[in-house]
């Protein structure tokens, strides 16, 4: 056993006894400070606690005992109050160095040159400081730094249960936790939200800190270790959605850290010193966080990260507190708080009480965010250390439209967010009013309105906000939510009640846009190239369906037994070539066949169609769309291609603007090229969702957007405001003679009809 074990578990049994014996709370205090300031051969040992805001002197060995109760500094001032402001220890060999030092005379410590304390905290705050102080001008030894820090744990359940803190006050201690804080972050999702902050994964109370039983602790422990491993384990084998590089590395270094010795064995030390298995993890924990403090490499500070939630798992299976805030239920209306979340964890949440979602981490493209948008609810990601600024139960007004959120905000900001969502309210009411509106523009041209969906539960949106049908049913979602291959009958059931619910509104089923960024892990197989350098260039899509056959016709069946007796919409994704179309209808065709010779029953027809991501394909439409009952325009992919532009990159994400006049001749190109033919042409990617977007769209020729279904309502209204030929002729201009600005010469045209385009 090494001296920081020993000394702290001499301290802790002196303790023990102390704080079984009946003696006041305040009698208790008095005597801590003895029996540390003799272990620790300090001559000054005090104890300050947070009373109404000040860090009060209540207990002392060696200072005056007049100062007691008398002597008060705010946090934040003097050493003392420097340890409670950081939650962070002090060890000076001459105090009075210290450009923070304070001196006050009633104590008499004028005498004592060495300092050295630590915070006392309770629920990550510092409710108070443990102090030693010595004659002579000596730096505190690493491992009595480390025996003060364990007795500062048992001093914060002695005071808590003594009631000797408020803990209203011990909240007020740290600013960055207490008040209104503004932080930014990169909208994902946009839309406004108001809720309390709820923790995806939620911070565990520890009841006890010293052990009965320091063996039986021991044991404790190394099950939870076991059980985390195998969790580890298991995640990294079958991790149920692999997003991709990032998602891997961090797996990766959850492994390392969860076998690593170290760690183990400071948490054992921990036990040994007296400590039950839950503070153990704790204390170290909290060593780590001090240390990660020191470190500037963002990369390094990133893995210590990954270790803090690696010991809040060890943690939650120690103490029996599994499971997510979704396990337990929401109780009023929510903000989510995490690091970063899955697709079927987000699912778990009752949709009704889940108002927004806020993350540490998070891209445009990360199937959470996908999945949420179809859910209708705000994401702000890219907040770094935001679990630093929130509590549960926080208010927080996000504003994901804009990027930031707010929280514990003030009364001006809340008036403002109040008035922002008043605005929205009424606008939205006004959509609303739309629903059974047709949107014919001024010149009698019908545009059609579709919406996009993925989840059973986005289907009522076709009738909420009286869409024309679904343009982009995006079959891969049941994929991504689920935790194994859906099998056929699980895709039936799920393809028929959508056409159930649709009634006599068309839905366009897009086969599986899986692989790339979307793999999965349980299709994970040695011809797809998990290690993409592109995964939007890669093995996605098309390409990964139609060399997994079993797959594509699995999802054909599914298809043709679900829409038996009506019409099937079904369109292939990333068709880059005409013959990949060709294969893929093909094996519908097979599969129709193989159901006739069986005697089932058929839709009435099938409609097949392509979308058109990959700028190759519009240079074969003249062979392609013969073949073709409609086409769909995925621009979300085809302007990242066009420019070469990732489009989960956020530093790329406003360069190129959709409203180019390259984008918006290649489009031309393209409904000019299919123009003799008579098939539908779409838009479904996320640009004709937007207004002025849309208004480009209609201009060049574009009749159908199938869109998000929050934009449907400001797209209507849009529409009936607008004269098709008249915006026609502007674009002819400004494309013909290509404008600077694009957008700038949209938006004077737009307001100078009254034309509302934000
Ligand atoms: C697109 O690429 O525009 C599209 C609609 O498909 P997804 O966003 O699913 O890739
Ligand atoms: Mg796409």
């Amino acid at each position: 056993m090494n001296s920081a074990v020993t000394s702290a578990r001499s301290i802790l049994t002196n303790l023990h006894e102390v704080m079984a014996s009946r003696l006041s709370a305040q009698a208790k205090l008095n005597q801590v400070v003895d029996v540390i300031g003799e272990n620790l051969d300090s001559e000054v040992c005090s104890i300050y606690l947070l009373r109404e805001g000040m860090l009060e002197l209540f207990a002392t060995r060696g200072l005056e005992q007049s100062a007691v109760h008398v002597t008060r500094l705010a946090v934040g001032e003097g050493l003392v109050g420097t340890i409670a402001a950081n939650v962070e220890m002090l060890n000076l060999a001459e105090a009075a160095a210290h450009p923070d030092f304070l001196y006050r005379p009633e104590t008499g410590e004028e005498k004592f040159h060495s300092f050295a304390g630590v915070p006392i905290v309770r629920r990550e705050r510092a409710v108070g400081a443990l102090i030693v102080q010595h004659a002579d001008p000596r730096r505190y030894e690493e491992v009595e730094i480390e025996a003060l820090q364990t007795v500062a744990m048992v001093l914060s359940e002695l005071i808590s249960n003594a009631g000797l803190i408020d803990e209203h006050d011990a909240l007020s201690a740290s600013p960055q936790m207490t008040e209104p804080q503004q932080l930014t972050g990169l909208p994902l999702v946009k839309g406004l939200a108001a809720g309390h902050a709820v923790f995806h994964q939620p911070r565990i109370n520890i009841e006890h800190v010293m052990a009965e039983d320091t063996e039986a602790e021991i044991q404790r422990v190394y099950l939870a270790f076991d059980k985390m491993r195998d969790q580890i384990d298991k995640m990294a084998s079958q991790a149920e959605f692999g997003v991709g590089g990032e998602h891997e590395e961090v797996l990766e270094t959850y492994k390392m850290f969860a076998y690593d010795e170290g760690w183990s064995r400071r948490i054992r030390e921990a036990i040994d010193s007296g400590l039950t298995a839950e503070a153990a993890i704790e204390r170290v924990q909290q060593r780590t966080r001090m240390r990660m403090r020191q470190i500037d490499d963002p990369l390094l500070a990133e893995r210590m990260h990954d270790l803090e939630d690696l010991s809040n798992r060890l943690l939650r299976i120690v103490s029996g507190q599994v499971g997510t805030a979704a396990t337990m239920g929401l109780r009023g209306d929510a903000i989510l708080i995490a690091r970063n979340l899955g697709p079927a964890e987000l699912l778990e949440y009752d949709r009704r009480r889940l108002k927004g979602v806020i993350l540490e981490e998070g891209s445009l493209t990360a199937h959470v965010v996908i999945v949420a948008r179809a859910m209708g609810v705000p994401v702000l990601g890219r907040v770094p250390g935001l679990r630093g600024y929130v509590r549960e139960g926080d208010e927080i007004l996000l504003d994901a439209t804009q990027g930031i959120c707010n929280i514990r905000p003030g009364p001006a900001i809340s008036e403002a967010f109040e008035a922002k969502s008043a605005r929205n309210r009424e606008k939205q009411a006004g959509y609303a009013a739309l629903r059974d509106v047709e949107p014919f523009t001024k010149d009698g041209e019908r545009i059609t309105i579709m919406v996009n969906a993925g989840l059973r539960d986005d289907v009522p949106m076709l009738a909420a906000t009286g869409a024309d049908g679904i343009g982009l049913f995006r079959t891969e979602f049941q994929f991504l939510v689920s935790a194994t291959l859906p099998q056929r009958d699980r895709q039936t059931r799920l393809y028929r009640d959508v056409l159930d619910a649709a009634g006599d509104k068309p839905v366009v089923f897009r086969t599986v846009d899986i692989g790339g960024d979307k793999s999965l892990p349980y299709l994970r197989g040695s011809e797809e190239g998990m290690d993409e350098e592109n995964p939007a260039m890669g093995w996605r899509a098309l390409r990964l369906a139609l060399a997994r056959e079993g797959l594509m016709k699995a999802q054909a069946r599914s298809l043709l037994e679900a829409a038996a007796g009506r019409t099937l919409n079904v369109m292939f994704p990333m068709v880059s070539e005409p013959w990949e179309f060709d294969a893929a209808r093909a094996v519908f065709e097979q599969q129709a066949d193989f159901l006739r010779a069986r005697r089932k029953m058929l839709p009435e027809q099938v409609r097949y169609g392509a979308m058109l991501e990959v700028p190759a394909l519009a240079e074969m439409l003249d062979v392609l769309a013969p073949k073709l009952s409609f086409l769909s325009i995925g621009t979300n992919d085809l302007t990242q291609f066009l420019f070469a532009a990732d489009r989960s990159n956020p530093r790329l994400a406003e360069r190129y603007d959709w409203l180019s006049p390259a984008i918006m001749r290649f489009i031309r190109r393209v409904v000019l090229g299919v123009a003799g033919h008579d098939i539908d042409v779409t838009v479904c990617g996320e640009m004709g969702g937007r207004r002025l977007e849309a208004l480009a769209l209609i201009a060049i020729g574009i009749r159908r957007l199938s869109i998000t279904p929050a934009s449907v309502g400001p797209i209507k209204e849009m529409v009936r405001k607008i004269d098709t030929s008249e915006i026609r002729r502007a674009m002819e201009r400004w494309l013909s003679e290509p404008v600077q600005d694009l957008r700038g010469a949209m938006i004077a045209w737009a307001e100078e009809r009254g034309i509302d385009w934000d």
